[in-house]
């Protein structure tokens, strides 16, 4: 079958299915074109409770489709790739934590939306990229842990200089292994772009950037800014989806290993077999596990 009547095959079945597509933004453009929502993680997760379907398929890492479960614990929760996960999000396990807290009491956990819905149990609140540092600072908490990603947590630790904030060594491998080269390199080969990049970048890398935000903050300022050409310090797939959405601007790869390979597991033809009921896996979650990261994230939007 052809691209296009995969495609169209695909949009037949998920309205008799009674299925909505969120698609995560690192997704390839032909995955785009299927979805009823694209967007950051958490965003598709609040998009999905307000769909009118009963049925998800979540075209991403496996936390991502947890969060939507979390939050439509009604719905059915489709992954469609089981082997779809993400590194940073299973970098710490529960116990792991449990010790960390037992060693620092007094301290709150802070756990980015890129963790398991397992370790959401044991953390106090949840951050994205884009809300880290106005939760942070809403927090009652002096002193805080912040997981698993201590580039994100370095940088909102900057931002919030009158708490103590503890990081973990982890982090995204994909965003932690660009470094201060390659952006002198993109630089000195396009001087007149702006560099744009996400916060699980190391220090060293956020400190050259013109803007520095979530994949959707970069997408917008990209879109919006009265510049023309700009290096894309985030998932490659954003440079090939900003210049396919603004075609009079330039968009640049900071680094050519700018690439999840985690998020680009899931294809075309993945969607096709959950939507014919032959891939895919259904997200369950214990009770306790849901009722215990719900309340996590609920600290989230109370905060936020
Ligand atoms: S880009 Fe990094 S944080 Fe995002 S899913 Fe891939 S490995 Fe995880």
């Amino acid at each position: 079958m052809k691209i296009r009547e995969m495609q169209d095959e695909i949009q037949r079945l998920k309205k008799e299915k009674d299925v909505c597509i969120l698609v995560h933004a690192y997704q390839s453009h032909d995955l785009w074109e299927i979805a009823d929502y694209i967007g950051d993680s958490f965003g598709l997760a609040q998009q999905a409770v307000n769909a009118p379907q009963k049925n998800i398929i979540m075209c991403g890492v496996r936390f991502m489709a947890e969060t939507v479960k979390l939050l439509s614990p009604d719905k059915t929760v489709i992954l469609p790739k089981s082997g779809a996960g993400c590194p940073m999000a299973e970098q710490f396990c529960v116990a792991d934590i449990e010790k960390l807290k037992a060693e620092n009491p007094g301290y709150s956990v802070v756990a980015y939306i890129n963790t398991t819905a397992s370790l959401k149990t044991v953390c106090d609140v949840c951050v994205t990229s884009a809300s880290a540092v106005k939760i942070v600072r809403a927090m009652d908490a002096e002193k805080i842990i912040f997981i698993p990603d201590c580039n994100l947590g370095g940088w909102v630790s900057k931002q919030v200089p009158e708490k103590t904030i503890k990081v973990l060594q982890g982090g995204c491998p994909r965003h932690a292994a660009v470094t201060a080269e390659d952006v002198e390199k993109a630089k000195r080969t396009h001087p007149n772009a702006l560099l744009l990049v996400h916060p699980e970048c190391k220090p060293d890398v956020v400190g050259k950037a013109d803007y520095v935000g979530s994949t959707t903050g970069i997408m917008s300022y990209a879109k919006e800014s009265e510049a023309k050409e700009f290096i894309i310090g985030t998932e490659n797939s954003i440079v090939q989806h900003l210049q396919l959405e603004v075609p009079d601007k330039q968009f640049y790869e900071l680094s050519k290993d700018l690439i999840c390979n985690d998020m680009k597991l899931t294809t075309l033809g993945d969607v096709y077999q959950c939507l014919a009921g032959k891939a895919g896996e259904q997200i369950v979650l214990p009770d306790e596990v849901m009722k215990k990261a719900k309340t996590c994230i609920d600290e989230m939007l109370r905060l936020g």
